[in-house]
């Protein structure tokens, strides 16, 4: 990297920080806020799964240990919740569900998916799940209801296995191929996670888990970065290891090089075809409705979110009222470059599109910011479009690890009950909290 693109890099990271410090001062709010219908925009539908029979020590999503009863009831509040959305009027055309294990319970799950498909005129679900939930013959009841499956795999090296605890939990290398093999091509798109740049991992440990992905012939592979910040540095050092070097860089760089024969769905996501559907629902749909336990939606500049405390989220359900707890505003800037990260995340803008969009004119809204990037090579402009260079998917790949960073200190904050109460604002960037503390996962319903 030269001394302009290590600039850039460390410019941007800041400007997000700053960002993130802006837009995440949260408001509670003493009553759910009115979701309203803008019959002139598309949205997608978030859906959320908070349970996993045990926990990843590198893992922040949101989740509980899982208990039948409690996932069967909470499925019946999410069903009510998706039919309070409807009678306001909303329509989505494909929808996103997540977890904690989302295949958890796949009766529970399937009765949703129809009925998210008999209300809406959703085309498109894509939906995430683990080694243990793609047993060829479940897979069988959601034909026709899920289009993408994205299976976390994370590595396929026994050693790193073992140190993120999902060697017994998921199987060895050899179990985890079998199971793979028999999964793919029973739903029309298979996606296989995988982590890099874990503590320790070599450069052949890398090439060998992308060798196997690749030779089991999924639809998609996707690589993430492990996500690393100040605050659960300590934590992925006490249960992963402490590496003297960081290859985010070197690997990613290898990463692009693997998959060169591939079409690019964005900075970490590969595919053997060309399609839309990819794992990243942010950088895809500007504007999304999340239903369910700490759920996120997106919609007309607002963050809102709703309860995560599974007692509060049932009964703001059954009561009829809106499930969202707080929100966050971003100014007009704000939301131009977040769009502009989505977007610039999966590849390319092209401009008069973007600013008919927006309502903005992002040559004149983001200058310095362009500069600057078009300075250190991370984009350029041909004609009405901007693109990213191999060193900006790199750019724009650290930024949106920055982001959901960002995110998960919010589901940090806001899955511990005391931090929450009698407070009006709280601003998340400023809060002490360990986004990989177990202790605030476990429900004391
Ligand atoms: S990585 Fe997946 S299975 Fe592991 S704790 Fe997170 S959501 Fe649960």
């Amino acid at each position: 990297m030269n001394f302009l693109q290590k600039l850039a890099l460390s410019y941007s990271h800041k400007a997000m920080q700053k960002s993130l410090e802006n837009g995440f001062n949260v408001k509670l709010l003493k009553k759910g806020q009115e979701k309203k219908v803008n019959s002139k925009k598309s949205y997608m539908l978030y859906a959320h799964i908070p349970f996993c029979h045990t926990f990843c020590p590198y893992c922040s999503f949101h989740k509980y240990y899982y208990n039948e009863d409690l996932a069967k009831r909470y499925f019946e509040s999410l069903r009510e919740e998706i039919k309070q959305i409807k009678d306001k009027g909303f329509d989505f055309t494909s929808m996103y569900v997540g977890g904690g294990t989302t295949l958890i319970n796949e009766e529970e799950l399937a009765k949703t998916l129809e009925l998210c498909k008999k209300l809406f005129n959703i085309k498109e679900i894509s939906c995430e799940t683990d080694p243990n939930h793609i047993n060829p013959k479940k897979l069988e009841m959601f034909k026709g209801l899920i289009d993408r499956l994205s299976c976390g795999i994370q590595s396929f090296d026994d050693d790193i296995l073992k140190k993120v605890a999902r060697y017994n939990k998921f199987g060895s290398n050899k179990e985890l191929q079998e199971k793979l093999s028999k999964a793919i091509g029973v739903l029309p798109i298979m996606s296989i996670d995988l982590i890099f740049n874990f503590p320790s991992q070599t450069k052949e440990q890398l090439l060998k888990d992308l060798e196997i992905a690749k030779s089991l012939k999924p639809q998609q592979i996707t690589t993430y970065p492990l996500m690393k910040s100040n605050l659960t540095k300590d934590n992925i050092a006490k249960t992963l290891g402490v590496s003297f070097k960081d290859h985010e860089f070197e690997f990613y760089k290898i990463i692009i090089d693997f998959f060169k024969d591939y079409e690019r769905n964005n900075a970490w996501s590969f595919s053997l075809e060309k399609n839309t559907f990819n794992d990243e629902y942010v950088s895809s749909h500007h504007e999304y409705l999340g239903v369910g336990s700490g759920a996120f939606s997106f919609l007309d500049g607002e963050l809102l979110i709703n309860a995560f405390n599974l007692n509060d989220y049932s009964k703001l359900i059954k009561e009829k009222q809106n499930a969202n707890i707080a929100k966050a505003n971003f100014s007009k800037k704000e939301i131009i470059k977040y769009v502009f990260l989505t977007e610039m995340f999966a590849g390319k803008i092209e401009i008069n599109k973007f600013n008919k969009t927006l309502e903005c004119n992002l040559e004149k809204d983001l200058f310095i910011e362009l500069l600057g990037l078009k300075l250190s090579g991370a984009i350029k402009k041909e004609s009405n479009t901007l693109y990213t260079s191999e060193f900006g998917r790199y750019l724009f790949m650290v930024l949106m690890k920055d982001f959901y960073t960002g995110m998960d200190l919010v589901r940090a904050v806001f899955r511990d009950d005391k931090r929450l109460q009698d407070k009006e604002r709280i601003n998340i960037m400023q809060e002490n909290v360990d986004p990989l503390d177990f202790k605030s996962m476990e429900f004391k319903g």
